[in-house]
């Protein structure tokens, strides 16, 4: 059911907590932001209160200050970039609750945009504590949540807020939510995914949901080398979950159950270490040498997976398929990023290694959708409902 948007409640001169995920991140020497791509993602939503009068009150939260006050995690630099992008002028506060707030909120003009410090500074938004949602809620008369990113946790800002104030979507939250919905609901035909990251454990749901709603799955990164165990592959030193070696097969099992083509690397590249500068080869699946690390998938592996992505008219592609930090060990991911953009093809990246791959890259906008929210996307591609898109109301 599609949810209620900006759109569809009055907003002029309601004071609206806008729950935004500026959680960017920062140079650890600087301080200073070095990708703001969420910030712009969520411009639209703030231009449209903005523009229909609205007093808008944003909130968010940034690194883990663990429920303390951390100096260098204030929200004040990320006021200033949404100043500049904005280009309008924007105040913050130093705190996200109580009378010093609510009376610099009680000042807000219609169209006047009010950053509140870092929601993590107390330990009652993870809590999701509810005294904590009320002194949030007592700030505002509309809650909007645009924060993608953060709606698969259940915190007072995500959820507790939305029990005491009408509660409605933004415009990044609701594109997430269509695209994604398409994707599992009603993708054009044939659609693929293409999974890939570190291990089976983290996505095994992901596969488990996805096999029933796609064409082909092919999979890539250290994970694939769990399925290669599982068919008798030798995958010398890499990262193999035992545990999880029954459950691939099962996988395996229900993807030939479902007719779903199940594709996983051909070929690899191998490193004895796992180092910058590291020699490396490329040989056939079968013939992984006994002390190596798979570290990324092979030539041959890229054209495969190149030629089946390209019959088809939807693609996602969660998880890179090697140990990307390592430009040598980068290539079959960058491969992939860069085949992707040539493609005629609805093609959405979820998962925050992939996202920030192909945003490197400069890709972005070569992709019909880079979602903002990596455990967010992968909660909701696994057939999930997102607490904080749950409590959200339904546009009838
Ligand atoms: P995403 O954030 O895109 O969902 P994940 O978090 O699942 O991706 O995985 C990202 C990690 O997977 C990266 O740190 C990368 O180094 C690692 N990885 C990819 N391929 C391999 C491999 N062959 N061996 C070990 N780690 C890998
Ligand atoms: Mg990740």
């Amino acid at each position: 059911m599609p949810k209620k948007s900006v759109e569809d409640i009055e907003v002029k001169g309601k004071r609206v907590l806008l729950r935004v995920d500026f959680n960017v991140p920062l140079n650890i020497n600087t301080g200073a932001i070095s990708d703001d791509s969420r910030i712009r993602a969520s411009l639209p939503t703030i231009k449209y209160l903005v523009d229909h009068k609205a007093k808008v009150i944003l909130c968010s939260h940034l690194g883990r200050p663990e429920g303390k006050v951390v100096e260098n995690l204030r929200m004040a630099p990320i006021a200033r970039r949404l100043s500049q992008l904005m280009g309008l002028p924007v105040s913050t506060a130093f705190d996200c609750i109580g009378p010093e707030v609510e009376s610099k909120v009680g000042t807000l003009k219609e169209g006047d945009i009010l950053v509140l410090e870092n929601l993590r500074f107390h330990p009652e938004e993870e809590e999701n504590d509810p005294g904590f949602a009320q002194k949030l809620a007592k700030l505002a008369d509309i809650y909007v949540n645009d924060a993608f990113g953060t709606a698969h946790r259940a915190h007072a800002s995500t959820v507790g807020v939305a029990k005491y104030l009408p509660a409605v979507a933004g415009f990044l939250m609701n594109k997430e939510l269509k695209v994604m919905g398409k994707l599992l609901h009603n993708p054009e035909r044939p659609s693929a995914c293409l999974i890939g990251g570190a291990k089976v454990s983290d996505k095994i749901e992901l596969l488990q949901n996805l096999l029933k709603k796609v064409d082909v799955l092919l999979v890539g990164g250290g994970m694939a080398a769990t399925f290669l165990k599982t068919q008798g592959y030798e995958v010398g030193h890499s990262l193999i979950e035992d545990d999880k070696v029954d459950l691939a097969k099962k996988l395996l099992q229900e993807a030939e159950e479902w007719r779903v083509p199940f594709l996983v690397p051909i070929d690899a590249v191998v490193a004895e270490e796992i180092r910058a500068g590291a020699s490396t080869r490329v040989v056939p699946i079968t013939n992984i040498p006994s002390g190596s690390h798979i570290v990324d998938i092979g030539p041959q592996s890229i054209k495969l997976f190149c030629s089946e992505l390209a019959k088809c008219r939807t693609i996602m592609w969660n998880g890179p398929m090697g140990i990307y930090e390592i430009p040598q060990f980068a290539q079959g991911t960058r491969a992939i990023a860069s085949f992707l953009c040539t493609l005629n093809a609805t093609t959405i990246i979820g998962g925050g290694s992939s996202a920030e791959v192909v945003q490197a890259m400069g890709l972005t906008d070569k992709m019909t959708h880079v979602s903002t929210g990596g455990g967010a996307s992968l909660r909701f591609l696994e057939g999930a409902t997102l607490p904080g898109v749950k409590v959200l109301l339904e546009k009838k």
